[in-house]
């Protein structure tokens, strides 16, 4: 299908596609990679009355350090990440480049970007779950001005956020970085969104884990954290880690969406087994 007739605007500034869709009203949509939005708007799920282009503003497409923190612009495509292994530049965010590896196909990921990502929301996204890993804060600019969202908090419900409609997503800042890390995922079909996926990262201090994050995506409506599941594993000694306990607690620790219970059931066995790899994984080989 071909989608329904709409207007055409590009911004080449961040204050011009600001004030476009905000003079536009909701009916109007940002369109980026494209990979998300026009796919939505060929099955008719999507009928914006007009598109603001944004590809055009030049100061988007960045990845830079800015301390600890890993500051990306919202328009820095897939793959760009994907290649970006220096580790001067992604010291503690290793996994970053892993993750865009499991996105899709290489056309996509080299048209879609890590902000259409964490606006389309997606529970399984990958970018979306290296959000809540790392503690991105995620900045907006609208009409009123500027705004920070922290990860934990953008996440509102099933393809939903924090962001209003008229507010452009900036800057993905990832504030935490680790020294180990690891995503495991499962899929039908190689390119296809993860059924499930378990990311885990923690630093080794001591010969101990600290810093411990878990975050699980694909099987609620949100990426999820495992607290419990962390909490089992902050402190532990790297020979000694219950690597079975964080996984059984992981597993019964999310409420899956499907309601039919022997779906429910599997899904949690996928998390059950994606954490012990993810965790395995960490522990093996790091990621540094
Ligand atoms: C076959 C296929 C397989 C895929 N597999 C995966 C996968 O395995 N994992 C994965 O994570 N993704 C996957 N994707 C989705 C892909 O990653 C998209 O690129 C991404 O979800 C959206 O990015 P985009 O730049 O293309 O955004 P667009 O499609 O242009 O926009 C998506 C939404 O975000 C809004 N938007 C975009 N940028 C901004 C911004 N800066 N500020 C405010 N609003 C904005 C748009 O208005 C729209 O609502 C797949 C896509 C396809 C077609």
């Amino acid at each position: 299908m071909k989608p329904a007739r709409f207007d055409y605007h590009r911004a080449s500034t961040t204050l011009e596609a600001v004030a476009l869709i905000d003079d536009l009203g909701e009916e109007a949509k940002f369109i980026a990679g494209g990979q998300s939005l026009v796919p939505m708007m060929n099955f008719r799920l999507a009928r914006p009355s007009a598109l603001i282009d944004i590809m055009h503003i030049g100061d988007l497409d960045s990845i830079q350090r800015d301390g600890d923190a890993l500051v990306v612009g919202a328009l820095t495509r897939h793959r760009t990440l994907e290649t970006s292994t220096d580790p001067t530049l992604m010291g503690g965010f290793a996994l970053l480049p892993t993750a865009a590896r499991w996105i899709g196909h290489t056309p996509i990921r080299t048209r879609g970007t890590i902000g259409g990502s964490l606006m389309h929301a997606d529970a399984s996204a990958e970018w979306c779950m290296m959000a809540r890993l790392f503690n991105a804060q995620l900045r907006l600019e609208g009409p009123r001005g500027r705004r920070t969202v922290a990860a934990d908090d953008w996440f509102q419900g099933m393809f939903s956020t924090a962001a209003d409609f008229n507010e452009l997503l900036v800057e993905i800042r990832f504030t935490t970085p680790r020294q180990c890390g690891a995503l495991a995922e499962f899929s039908r079909r190689h390119g296809d969104f993860a059924t499930a996926a378990v990311a885990v990262a923690f630093d080794v201090v001591d010969d101990r884990l600290c810093n411990v994050g878990i975050v699980i995506g694909g099987v609620e409506g949100v990426p999820v954290r495992a607290g419990e599941a962390e909490t089992l594993l902050e402190g532990a000694s790297v020979g000694a880690v219950d690597v079975d306990g964080a996984a059984r607690s992981a597993a019964a620790g999310v409420a899956p969406m499907e309601s039919e219970p022997r779906e429910a059931a599997y899904r949690r066995h996928l998390v059950d087994t994606l954490t012990r790899r993810a965790i395995h994984d960490a522990l093996a080989t790091g990621v540094q």
